[in-house]
């Protein structure tokens, strides 16, 4: 089972200004072949199907708790779109036909994220629109095939990322960037120790794949500094203790050694975006909505 904490899984700003075109570049983290959503359900549906889990625990651990912060990753990517596209109205008068959101795209930005039905916001589907497909998940039962598979999904997620990063320059979305960039590189690291514990072949020497050092992007680096390349979380208050069987060692930039943090990252604060007019179009009342809201938050303190 799941416990859930109303944070983000790192401090992330929120962006000063809409910025569609970034938020498109975001959304293929989401729901794109080598987004999100890919490494989520492939890590939890190789924990629902993992069969011997005592015998092979620390490997069952090392699945089911990586997919854990994967969840926390959806709901990052998630935020940074939501945020890119806060404040986004169309600009002009409704009596003059004027209203568009002219000028806020460039060039054939994709829109997918700002219409895609009744309200704009992150969609289950990658940068186009195509709807995220579970067949993107990968779990064979056999477990060295399965590590393998996510040894190589992590560093397609890695590309995928610095592919996002390249198509954007916008700060906030960079910054988030950042941070996956860095978790992406432990996760295909820690699955690296799992194959050479199996079977002697020490996987890491291949990494980091793209051949891009975590401190080449600059966005990257506060991350390194804190040590975030060298952790990996126990997403558990009291499961998950056999990762430390396998996450141990050296970082790959020898910085220090490997450690498991017991419990989640502190995190920072989840957004709280602004309304949509069109949302509410034509009986907006917002003073109601408001009163509604306050009595019921009343109720639930007692
Ligand atoms: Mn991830
Ligand atoms: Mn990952």
């Amino acid at each position: 089972m799941f416990l859930r904490i109303d944070r983000l899984q790192v401090e992330m700003p929120l962006p000063k200004e809409p910025d569609p075109v970034a938020a498109a570049a975001v959304q293929e983290l989401m729901g794109g072949r080598f987004g999100e959503m890919t490494t989520l359900n492939t890590y939890m549906f190789q924990s629902f199907n993992f069969r011997q889990r005592e015998k092979l625990r620390p490997f069952y651990a090392l699945i089911a708790n990586i997919a854990t912060e994967e969840l926390g990753h959806i709901e990052l990517v998630g935020a940074a779109v939501n945020g890119l596209l806060n404040g986004m109205e169309p600009k002009g008068d409704m009596s003059k036909g004027e209203p568009s959101f002219a000028g806020m795209f460039s060039g054939a930005a994709l829109k997918a994220h700002v219409a895609p039905g009744p309200h704009a916001g992150v969609v289950c589907a990658d940068s186009l629109g195509n709807p995220w497909k579970g067949d993107y998940v990968f779990n064979s039962g056999n477990l060295i095939l399965d590590l393998l598979h996510n040894f190589f999904l992590e560093n397609g997620a890695r590309t995928a990322k610095l592919r996002a990063y390249q198509l954007t320059t916008n700060p906030a979305a960079r910054r988030m960037l950042g941070y996956l960039f860095t978790r992406g590189g432990v996760h295909a690291h820690a699955y690296a120790l799992a194959l050479e514990q199996l079977t002697g072949v020490d996987m890491k020497k291949m990494l980091p794949i793209p051949n891009l050092q975590p401190e080449q992007i600059p966005e990257s680096r506060p991350f390194l500094e804190e040590g975030w390349h060298r952790r990996l979380y126990r997403f558990s208050s009291g499961d998950y203790d056999e990762i430390k069987a396998i996450w141990q060692g050296d970082a790959l930039d020898g910085s220090g050694p490997l450690e498991v943090r017991d419990g989640p990252p502190e995190g920072g604060p989840q957004y709280d975006l602004d309304g949509s007019s069109e949302a509410f179009i034509p009986d907006y009342h917002p003073q109601e909505i408001l009163e509604m809201a306050q009595k019921l938050y009343q109720k639930a303190k007692g």
